[in-house]
């Protein structure tokens, strides 16, 4: 490898590392999922199939003997994970189905669900993105079922991400759910890809926020972070 690839190696690693530390600051290349026009011709079944070749090619060019009893099974195992559990929020098929409840009490303020779980995989290294998200909204004379926001949450993690995209979308559809705009949406995650490898920070977290309508102003803002501020204080 010359001096010129080595440098060219070293911009790209830092800009990576930026990439991942720069929380809101960055510009995405797009807030959807880039995905490709056949990306669902193929059945689960087929996918997994070919995952699984795929997936033993790797480990055999590593030098792993897949003939032992304990990796034997593991290009299944892997193949199957990625289609039916953590990547299963690519396909919209299984996007959580969400009821409304109208307002009966007539609550008008903003409602928090605060620490909801995120585990999610970076989309640069495919490794895990763990954390905590906080949602406020406030009522257009609907209001969901709170596991709905959980479940939605949970639907948008499991794909390859950016925490930037990850807010951003989760923040739209709960928008376009709830039919109001004054939603907020907080990310705090952890990245392995900065805790395992490169810089190999454990202790930095990134924060990522999403505010539209009422969420907009000033004082809405800050109610909500003073809400969820014990867990900022983490
Ligand atoms: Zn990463």
């Amino acid at each position: 490898m010359n001096g010129t690839k080595i440098a060219d190696l070293q911009e790209k690693e830092s800009l990576v590392s930026l990439f991942e530390e720069m929380g809101d600051e960055h510009v995405l290349s797009s807030l959807e999922t880039p995905m490709r026009a056949d990306a669902f011709d193929m059945s689960d079944e087929e996918k997994i199939d070919k995952i699984q070749e795929y997936f033993k090619a790797i480990m055999e060019t590593m030098g792993l003997d897949l003939t032992d009893d304990s990796l034997r099974g593991t290009p299944y195992r892997v193949a199957k994970m990625y289609v039916q559990e953590i990547f299963s929020g690519l396909d919209p098929k299984n996007k959580p189905k969400v009821a409304l409840f109208d307002n009966k009490y007539q609550y008008d303020q903003m409602l928090i669900e605060k620490n909801i779980l995120v585990q999610s995989t970076c989309e640069h290294h495919f490794l895990p993105i763990y954390g905590r998200c906080h949602v406020a909204y406030i009522s257009n004379g609907k209001v969901i079922g709170l596991s709905k926001i959980n479940r939605i949450v949970q639907y948008f993690s499991k794909r390859p991400q950016v925490q930037e995209r990850l807010t951003m979308q989760i923040l739209n559809e709960l928008k376009r759910e709830l039919h109001t705009e004054d939603v907020a949406v907080y990310i705090d995650a952890k990245h392995m890809c900065v805790s395992s490898r490169g810089i190999k920070d454990t202790s930095s977290s990134t924060v990522t926020s999403g505010y539209s309508g009422k969420f907009e102003t000033e004082q809405r803002r800050k109610e909500f972070l003073s809400s969820i501020h014990d867990r900022l204080e983490m």
